[in-house]
């Protein structure tokens, strides 16, 4: 460690990316298998003749875009270099150092990481023993420092997710001097009516920040760009702390061709649904203990043997996620991807009884 930089930052683990080999499937970072949409290609080699060029930074069309599609005004949104780097400047907007980010844990691995980047303390309430949120913890957790909570909503890594009435009753809880973040990096995927569009249900409220990102169903992740929709005044402040020109001009521009291939999102969103189903009864003959999903990914709660498995997978070709001492993360592939990994994972099972 330098003597040159925070000695808190000493203890902070760095974000540990999903793994990828030449010729490996990979299954470890919730993308989608398909490849990009139809016109996202043609739309960066485009911006690509323009890169001596800094993009527009008010991002307008791409704000625009997006506004209209979620029917909100642009004003209320802001966009970034992925959501998880609007997660980072929504805490750059709240917290002063030694403010309070409450969220539940096990979940996206990245809210310690950019908690501590902005000095602020992590709050981390233990998810229930069927690995959702617990809602009344956090709510409980909540003291006068408190000035962001984070709702991953289905949680990454274990796939769960907090139903309308729950959302309801936790916001009320809350009250309305912290902001609360509802991360929907996974929304497309939700298919239970009663987990909530948390844009529709409560996206009107002053303190409630929807978090999305273009990543996941739409396919973009290696383009980065997430947005969010909230209050006037806090996607204003949002935008001041924003690390200029973030959005950079081929995001921008593949971002606007992936929103106008909705349709194939849809179908894409629909084949990954329907594998997650056949996955999940799969791996649930062998481990009942695995939590329905709402996402494209199922989590394993293997405990010890998460990292021998992870490493039987890998040894056999497909690059899964583990989170060492706790559990493993299987995004969900093509049907040949699956039933690769179906295969290894019988296997791995049959051998360890
Ligand atoms: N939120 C959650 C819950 C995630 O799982 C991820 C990606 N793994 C992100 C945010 C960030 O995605 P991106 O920065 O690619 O938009």
């Amino acid at each position: 460690m330098s003597p040159l930089t925070r000695p808190d930052l000493a203890d902070l683990p760095s974000y540990i990316p999903g793994r990828s080999a030449p010729g490996a499937i990979k299954l470890a970072s919730n993308e989608v298998p398909y490849g990009p949409l139809p016109g996202v290609v043609e739309a960066i080699t485009q911006a690509a003749a323009n890169s001596h060029r800094y993009p527009d930074m008010g991002v307008v069309e791409l704000r625009e875009t997006l506004a209209a599609r979620y029917g909100v005004e642009p004003a209320r949104v802001a966009t970034g270099c992925g959501s998880v780097a609007l997660a980072e400047h929504l805490v750059k907007a709240t917290c002063l150092p030694g403010d309070e980010v409450v969220y539940s844990w096990r979940s996206f691995e990245a809210y310690p990481i950019i908690a501590a980047g902005a000095g602020a303390t992590s709050v981390r309430v233990p998810n229930t023993a069927e690995h959702g949120h617990d809602l009344a913890a956090m709510a409980a957790a909540i003291t006068d420092r408190t000035k962001l909570v984070l709702v991953c909503n289905p949680n990454n890594p274990t796939g769960t997710s907090v139903r309308r009435e729950e959302l309801d009753e936790f916001l009320a809880a809350v009250g309305e001097d912290v902001l609360v973040v509802l991360d929907e990096a996974y929304r497309e995927f939700v298919t239970d009516p009663e987990v909530p569009d948390g844009l529709a249900a409560f996206g009107d409220r002053p303190n409630v920040v929807i978090l999305r990102t273009l990543s996941k169903a739409w396919g973009l992740a290696g383009m980065r760009v997430g947005f969010l929709i909230g209050a006037p005044a806090v996607a204003d402040a949002v935008r001041k702390v924003l690390t200029p020109f973030s959005t950079s001009a081929a995001a921008q521009a593949a971002a606007l061709a992936a929103l106008a291939a909705t349709g194939e999102m849809r179908r894409r969103c629909e084949l990954v649904i329907s594998e997650r189903t056949r996955v999940f009864e799969a791996v649930r003959k062998f481990y009942p203990a695995v939590p329905a999903s709402q996402s494209n990914f199922v989590w394993l709660p293997l405990g010890e043997q998460a990292a021998p498995f992870a490493a039987a997978c890998a040894d056999g070709g497909v690059l899964v996620r583990p989170f060492a001492g706790d559990g493993v993360r299987v995004t969900i592939g093509t049907p040949d991807e699956n039933d690769a990994f179906l295969a290894l994972a019988e296997d791995f099972w049959s051998r360890s009884g």
